[in-house]
């Protein structure tokens, strides 16, 4: 199954600084490369999720209305450039609420697997792509193959200090999709 989850601050737009969050459309911008990632995926026949925290709603940093819009805008970007992103899943609580969705956790995994009508266990065919600890946490977790960029929050020294170690490291989302398209490839030939 051809499935990928991605972050988006710091994956398919520039990270907006330390502690900080994308408020405004004006703030989103795309990395580059990332455009031309997502056609891929789509021209390989790739799902693709977006599964990101976004507390800054729940902290009443910006509104789910807000969200929503900076949401479609990117979606619509994606679709023009040839890319698709099937359903972006977003936290929007904070740490406080215990919530089953915050990465590390895997609640929105679980819905996107649903989503797919599969079962949780086939996750462990797909990818994380995530610029933090919690994303390759996150993937971890639901048993995906995990990828991290530095393309975002965090460079390769920091994985020395994180509880858990992603499979791959590379530059970008660009990067990572030539990873996974490859890997796919391989993985199909050594199936016949
Ligand atoms: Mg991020
Ligand atoms: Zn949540």
């Amino acid at each position: 199954m051809k499935i990928v989850f991605l972050d988006r601050d710091g994956v398919i737009n520039e990270f907006p600084g330390n502690g900080n969050y994308v408020t405004k459309l004006k703030e989103f911008h795309f990395i580059p490369g990332a455009l031309e990632a997502l056609k891929r995926f789509k021209e390989n026949g790739y799902t693709v999720f977006v599964v990101s925290n976004q507390a800054g709603v729940g902290k009443g940093i910006y509104s789910q209305k807000k969200l929503d819009l900076i949401t479609r805008r990117m979606k619509e970007a994606v679709l023009k450039a040839g890319g698709k992103i099937t359903k972006a899943y977003y936290c929007t609580h904070t740490n406080q609420q215990n919530c089953d969705c915050r990465k590390p956790a895997i609640g929105s995994i679980r819905a996107a697997m649903n989503m797919m009508k599969k079962p949780l266990s086939h996750a462990q065919h797909g990818y994380f792509v995530g610029d933090t600890e919690v994303d390759i946490a996150a993937g971890k977790n639901a048993g995906c193959k995990t990828i991290f960029v530095l393309s975002g929050m965090q460079d390769r020294r920091f994985v020395r200090g994180w509880k858990v170690r992603p499979d791959h490291i590379v530059k970008d989302l660009l990067a990572a999709t030539d990873l996974i398209i490859s890997n796919g490839h391989r993985s199909r030939r050594k199936a016949k």
